[in-house]
């Protein structure tokens, strides 16, 4: 977890002067909330609360990170401990409502996770290609003043990661040099939005555009599609009735749009030793990469960057066209491509293990929303998501009992001699009122809570039962 073997007292002193910070803000903050909660007046809504612990108190907790990282687990559960605290206060569940509840109940990220996603655009981009990641590489952990660095820190949770792909800063051409033979076409012959045209409609507009294109043209249809967590390109080129077409499968994990771009780049290298054919006509329909390399200036990624390499060639002799076409408008070759770019998903290799920066971090989140989105088992609490009540179109107090009546940790539960017991059901007075009961007693089942929240609290109100939860 958070640095545990690497301890720094520095960094320790660092999370006790925000935790005093955040105690004071926090109870600073608590307090008109908690008056005007023991009221009839609620105060703030549950999400005003929520944004305003992400806006004004987690900004903070986080803020100190690359120093806080080295500091002790126990220093590290204080920090823990305040969105706690705020969790509690957004959803109103009781003290005894296990820890595990709240930040789930709350939609609030478990800090620890957190750091693991802020860390990792600090550290995971170095790989092997520049100054700082030679640096970071032949980095010893032998020296006192650097033990506790996030360098250290980051090479304790293996965060850098040698299959990310280099990304340039700079860009491949020069503004001066351009494409000036290289046309991006986002429409067909009349200007369409998918949503607004029926197929038979999209697909003629786009038979036209294609019949345009000169016979001595390269025509290559390029698609890329995902699977699961499989990733594959698809190509199929028509040249002068001539069909030839492949697949690649991508390193899993890869995104659509650059299954999208590597469909490009391989139809690209198909051809680049061609020199008997007019014009070339990219066909696609993904805009967002025609936009991507639209905007040729701004890309720094591997695949992007071959493909501007090879455009800069081509374009010297030939006419670069790319063009959108509409998808599953019963397009011959953008099926064909489709096709292949789903059939390759089953291919057993991949052709390199690289993925960018942003796939990698997209798939660093999913994986620790997936470690705390699974709600823990109990027989009694079954949220299914985070945050389940706090967009409930129902007062604060409303959204309080029902979340309090999830948990099963309701305002009449009281522990005697390590037992819970609970006051008598004020509506069959013969029962112990359990949040299990209540919702007996009402002819309801526990899945009518996430079902019909709303209807339960109902329900509660007119059987008078709103004191017991
Ligand atoms: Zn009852």
């Amino acid at each position: 977890m958070w640095g545990s073997d690497h301890i720094s007292r520095y960094s320790n002193e660092f999370v006790e002067w925000i935790t005093d910070s955040n105690l004071v803000l926090l109870n600073t903050t608590v307090p008109t909330y908690r008056s005007s909660a023991a009221g009839k007046d609620w105060g703030a809504e549950a999400v005003t609360l929520r944004d305003t612990y992400l806006a004004l108190i987690r900004s903070i907790l986080e803020y100190g990170f690359p120093v806080y990282c080295c500091a002790s687990a126990a220093s590290l559960e204080k920090l823990e401990k305040i969105q706690l605290g705020a969790a509690r206060i957004i959803t109103g569940l009781r003290r005894s409502c296990p820890k595990r509840n709240c930040p789930l109940e709350a939609d609030l990220q478990p800090l620890h996770l957190r750091s693991k996603k802020i860390s990792s655009p600090i550290t995971s981009s170095y790989g092997h290609h520049n100054k700082t990641s030679l640096y970071f590489n032949n980095w010893h952990n032998n020296q006192r003043l650097k033990r506790n660095s996030p360098f250290s820190y980051a090479d304790h949770l293996q965060l850098p990661s040698s299959h990310i792909e280099p990304h340039s800063l700079k860009s491949y051409l020069s503004p001066s040099e351009g494409l000036p033979r290289v046309h991006f076409h986002f429409n067909m012959s009349a200007p369409v939005t998918k949503q607004d045209l029926i197929p038979a409609h999209l697909r003629q507009l786009a038979l036209e555009s294609i019949n345009e294109i000169p016979c001595d043209a390269i025509k290559i249809y390029t698609d890329g599609s995902r699977l699961d967590d499989h990733a594959c390109s698809g190509i199929y080129i028509e040249n002068s009735g001539q069909n030839f077409y492949f697949c690649q499968r991508n390193p899993d994990l890869s995104s659509v749009f650059k299954s999208e771009l590597t469909a490009i780049k391989l139809g690209l290298e198909a051809i680049i030793n061609q020199s008997d054919y007019g014009e070339l006509w990219i066909l696609l329909d993904s805009r967002s990469s025609l936009q991507n390399l639209h905007n040729w200036t701004q890309v720094g990624d591997k695949t992007s960057i071959s493909i501007l390499h090879n455009l800069k060639l081509i374009s010297k002799h030939h006419n670069v066209h790319f063009q959108w076409i509409p998808s599953h408008v019963d397009i011959f070759g953008n099926e064909q491509a489709d096709a292949l770019a789903r059939e390759g998903c089953s291919l057993l290799t991949t052709s390199s293990p690289a993925i960018t920066y942003s796939e990698h971090q997209s798939k660093i989140n999913r994986q620790l929303s997936k470690e705390w989105k699974i709600p823990p088992s109990h027989h009694w609490y079954a949220a299914r998501e985070p945050g389940s009540f706090l967009d409930l179109n129902c007062d604060r107090a409303s959204k309080t009992s029902i979340s309090r009546l999830a948990s099963g940790h309701t305002k009449s539960l009281s522990f005697f001699e390590g037992r819970k017991t609970f006051k008598f059901c004020s509506k069959c007075k013969v029962q112990q009122a359990s949040a299990e009961h209540i919702l007996d007693c009402l002819g309801l089942s526990r899945e009518d809570l996430y079902d019909s929240p709303l209807l339960v609290i109902d329900f509660l109100r007119v059987n008078n039962l709103m004191d017991l939860v």
